[in-house]
């Protein structure tokens, strides 16, 4: 693809890793929605809430799984290297967490409010703690599905340098391939498409 400028070879990639990214997700959310169905059959959660949370799973997943890339632009700035850091499995773990720190955060806000005699305060101390590990899960579940798709390529990845320096490149297909991203984006789209479709019916919101 060499008639294709970085910021179009940018595109054609980020398209593809939205869509292996909603194939990833698709039967993670399915599972999430069925459990959280039977959770709030047990008057645990909140239909509408637990939804919000997927939706927020889901979110954080798509912009974990074309950010990473961004490190072409730093690249080109003299910055680090193309898949360098920010296609790593430590990577990951630290947006993760650094994600994970808000709700967590306001749990012990919450809780702390609670203690005080603030009653109503419980219940948002318990949301902001059950929301916990799908910020965390939902940033690493993206990044890991962008390595997926990095791994596939010719060039590759190197997951868990500086430590360990094992390359992981099955050389399927170059990362611009046009026909191979508009795959995963078409793939993506009919996967989340019918995943998401039948949550939204299925929880009484569609
Ligand atoms: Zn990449």
């Amino acid at each position: 693809m060499q008639d294709l400028s970085l910021d179009g070879v940018l595109k054609l990639m980020r398209i593809g890793h939205i869509g292996l990214t909603l194939v990833v997700f698709a039967p993670v959310v399915l599972v999430l929605a069925v459990v959280g169905a039977v959770f709030a059959g047990l008057g645990l959660v909140n239909l509408g809430v637990w939804l919000l949370y997927l939706v927020l799973f889901q979110g954080l997943g798509l912009l974990f799984s074309f950010i990473p890339d961004f490190d072409i632009y730093f690249q080109k700035a003299g910055v680090g290297i193309h898949r360098g850091e920010t296609h790593t499995v430590w990577w990951g773990i630290e947006w993760s967490i650094a994600f994970s720190v808000y709700p967590i955060v306001g749990a012990i806000l919450s809780a702390w409010m609670w203690y005080g005699g603030e009653l109503e305060f419980a219940q948002y101390a318990l949301d902001c703690l059950v929301f916990t590990p799908f910020a965390f899960f939902g940033v690493f579940l993206g990044l890991l599905s962008h390595l997926l798709g990095d791994a596939m390529t010719i060039s590759g990845i190197r997951p868990f340098m500086p430590y360990d320096d094992t390359k992981i490149a099955w050389k399927w297909f170059r990362s611009s391939n046009l026909f191979i991203n508009f795959g995963f984006f078409f793939l993506g789209l009919l996967f989340g498409g019918v995943v998401w479709s039948g949550v939204f019916q299925g929880y009484g919101f569609g």
